[in-house]
């Protein structure tokens, strides 16, 4: 039997610099004053940002350090919500969705900044994306960043027959991620902070004034307890496991062909689309292409099938390259899936959800600048400034419903998907 896509090794195991060094379990203090259970982007960033105020904290992973989500993404860093602006705009309104706009814009920069530090080379930042369109015409009015590009500009860039126009940015990156969070977690160690690998948080209890966070047999005290624990949360998540539903998502890694990807994708910027259930890629430094699509509700793919569903896409898309792929023996090397925690109108929820614990969770399929934008909000609220989650209160809290959102997360996916063919088939 081919193996599950979720625990599957990734060509980002295959490429990671050494991880750093964990404690111990038992090696962990008694209490803390903070303790953050996830160790993706949200629960790191977070760490590092009370270890630059001098607050101690513990983070604690119910595996490796960013074994989540935010190791195994498509190493896409750009600004926005997993919320169209429109949406936020609808949940929030004009002012505060600004003001989430520019946080997200934010969280780009403290990327980029930090991807430039010593210790961050593996990262292997690229500056430059290139979002294409199946369907329509150009927006009238781009962003002053956006570089437009039709006919022979385009096919420069991708020779792909079902790209109508697409516009470059450089606002965005594309980046190793699980190097950015090694990096990320050495530096938070450096500073003091604990992280234990391999403690799931099985239970959190009050006691008095304080919370009392058992893993097995071994149970700490704190004063706050935060949950970033993305799409990997379960029932010990309390009112947080109903107000996210975890969704799988794919991607596939080719055997390396840099002649061949020159040839029919020679932009070097990361590629995604504005379809509504679209796909992305881009060129990996040993001359791979990385391809992610898809998502599942119920259930993972196995490998195998993985593999089948990229290789198809690839085909539909550049049917060129397939067959050259196919003459050359290039089959998809690596493939994988993670689960992104979404909630249902898109949007995390960053705060109290109860007195003493918060939640930075539910990024979606967005979450490369937006965690860290969450993260930056709520260690100013922890540290005495809670206007500063202000615009993240407004966002409504919408129940799940368990395996029904399940189902009708699917559907809507199957929707766009049609949608997205009608439009292309339109225009
Ligand atoms: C395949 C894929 C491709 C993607 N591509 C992109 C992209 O290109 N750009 C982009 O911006 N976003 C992308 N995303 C989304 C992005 O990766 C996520 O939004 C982001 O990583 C979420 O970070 P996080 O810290 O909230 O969650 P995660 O990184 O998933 O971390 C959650 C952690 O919580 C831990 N945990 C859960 N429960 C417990 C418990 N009880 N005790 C202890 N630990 C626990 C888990 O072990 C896990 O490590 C992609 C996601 C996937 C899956």
């Amino acid at each position: 039997m081919s193996p599950n896509a979720l625990t599957a090794t990734t060509w980002y195991d295959q490429t990671g610099i050494a991880p750093p060094q964990t404690m111990a379990l038992a090696d962990l203090a008694p209490a803390y004053d903070t303790v953050i259970v996830g160790g993706g982007l949200a629960g790191l960033s977070l760490l590092w940002h009370l270890a630059e105020a001098g607050v101690s904290a513990a983070l604690l992973d119910a595996g490796r350090i960013a074994g989540g989500a935010s190791g195994r993404n498509g190493g896409f860093c750009s600004a926005g919500w997993a919320a169209g602006e429109d949406q936020v705009i609808r949940l929030v309104g004009k002012g505060k969705a600004a003001v989430l706009e520019d946080a997200a814009s934010g969280g780009v920069r403290w990327m980029r900044e930090r991807m430039g530090r010593k210790g961050y080379e593996g990262a292997d930042p690229k500056v430059g994306i290139l979002t294409v369109s199946l369907s329509g015409r150009p927006p009238a009015v781009m962003d002053a960043a956006s570089r437009l590009l039709t006919g022979a500009a385009l096919k420069a860039e991708t020779t792909s027959p079902r790209y109508r126009y697409g516009f470059h940015s450089d606002g965005g990156v594309q980046f190793h991620p699980l190097n950015f969070m090694r990096a990320l977690a050495g530096d938070a160690l450096g500073a003091g902070q604990a992280i234990v690998e391999g403690a799931k948080i099985d239970r959190i209890d009050r006691q008095g004034s304080r919370l009392a966070v058992t893993s097995g047999r071994k149970t700490i005290q704190a004063d706050r307890v935060v949950l970033a624990t993305g799409g990997y949360g379960g029932p010990e998540t309390g009112g947080l496991s109903r107000l996210l539903l975890p969704i799988r998502t794919y991607i596939g890694v080719t055997d390396p062909m840099p002649d061949i990807l020159s040839e029919h994708i020679p932009t070097r910027a990361g590629v995604d689309d504005t379809r509504r259930a679209g796909n992305y890629y881009r060129r990996l430094p040993d001359g791979r292409l990385l391809w992610g699509l898809g998502i599942t509700a119920f259930g993972t793919l196995e490998v195998e099938a993985v593999r089948r569903m990229v290789a198809k896409d690839i085909g539909n898309i550049y049917p060129g390259l397939a067959r050259d792929m196919h003459k050359a023996a290039v089959g998809i090397d690596t493939a994988w899936a993670g689960n992104m925690g979404y909630a249902h109108h898109f949007m995390p929820y960053v705060g109290e959800i109860e007195p003493g614990l918060f939640t930075i969770a539910g990024f979606g399929g967005h979450g490369m600048n937006t965690a860290p934008a969450a993260a930056i909000a709520l260690s100013k609220a922890l540290l005495g400034e809670p206007a500063a989650l202000e615009p993240f209160s407004a966002i409504p809290r919408q129940a799940t419903f368990g395996p029904i959102g399940a189902v009708a997360a699917e559907a809507s996916y199957r929707w766009r998907q049609m949608n997205d063919r009608l439009a292309e088939a339109l225009s």
